[in-house]
């Protein structure tokens, strides 16, 4: 399998606080990595560095050969290589779910709208929600608008798709529907970057478990059920109880 996403000696820092040091992590083509850790290790911020959102004060990352720097004027390029799907959706309020939608691919990739339309609509039948396609936002539950997030991602054929908590903002029966939606694009094949606090589903779904604290790669391994079972470190001891 060939590498898609490399992280060298990464290291991010706000002013004094440094946040990411010195992470290296590869991810294949079709992989899909968990990543696990306490509020405040760092986490969303190593997202937004994968996706050219921060600038970075050390390091190299790459998307499928191509470097990422944040403010490069061909960031575009980027975007179509790595999506993200973030906790608060993100859609635009004043666009229907279908507008939403196709709107990166047609501004952005220059796609024909009639192509983007039917690629949509088969997007959405997937994930359910063929019948919102002409609805606001406002009028979807969380789960639905997390569904649309995702779709809007998807729909950008990206080589790698970023998901930062994305279920964290929804009532609990919401959750499941868009585990699913996930478990079934890991099904399908596509390369995934994970953060979650959803335990349950991180075992089921990792490749991979990466456990961060204090902007430190800690622990990491394939060996998934293991590490839910007993960790190596201490400090993921400690992190897993506090889900039982
Ligand atoms: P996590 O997602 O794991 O909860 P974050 O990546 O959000 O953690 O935050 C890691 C650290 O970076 C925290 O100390 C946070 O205060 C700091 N941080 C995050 N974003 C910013 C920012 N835009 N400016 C300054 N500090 C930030
Ligand atoms: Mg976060």
């Amino acid at each position: 399998m060939s590498e898609l996403l490399k992280v060298t000696h990464l290291h991010k820092e706000f002013g004094t606080n440094v946040v990411l040091k010195d992470i290296n992590l590869s991810v294949k083509k079709g992989e899909v990595v968990v990543i696990i850790g306490p509020s405040g290790c760092g986490k969303s911020t190593f997202l937004r560095c994968l996706n050219g959102l921060e600038d970075i004060q050390g390091g190299v990352i790459t998307v499928d050969g191509l470097p990422v720097e944040a403010g490069k004027r061909d960031i575009t390029k980027l975007r179509q290589k790595i999506g993200m799907v973030f906790q608060s959706y993100e859609l635009f309020p004043h666009m229907t779910v279908l507008e939403n939608i196709i709107l990166a691919p047609t501004k952005v990739q220059k796609r024909q709208k009639d192509e983007a339309v039917r690629e949509a609509l088969e997007l959405l039948d997937k994930v359910g929600l063929s019948d919102k396609k002409d609805y606001y936002p406002r009028q979807l539950s969380g789960g639905q608008k997390q569904r649309v997030a995702i779709v809007r991602a998807l729909l950008m054929h990206p080589e790698v798709i970023l998901f930062d908590e994305v279920t964290a903002a929804l009532d609990p029966e919401m959750v499941h529907e868009v585990l699913e939606t996930m478990i079934a694009l890991a099904k399908g094949g596509s390369t995934m970057l994970i953060v979650t606090h959803e335990m349950a589903f991180a075992k089921a779904v990792a490749d991979r478990i990466v456990f961060l604290d204090k902007g430190d790669i800690v622990e990491e391994t394939e060996d998934v059920a293991g590490f839910f079972n007993e960790p190596e470190t201490d400090r993921a001891k400690k992190f897993l109880k506090t889900f039982s």
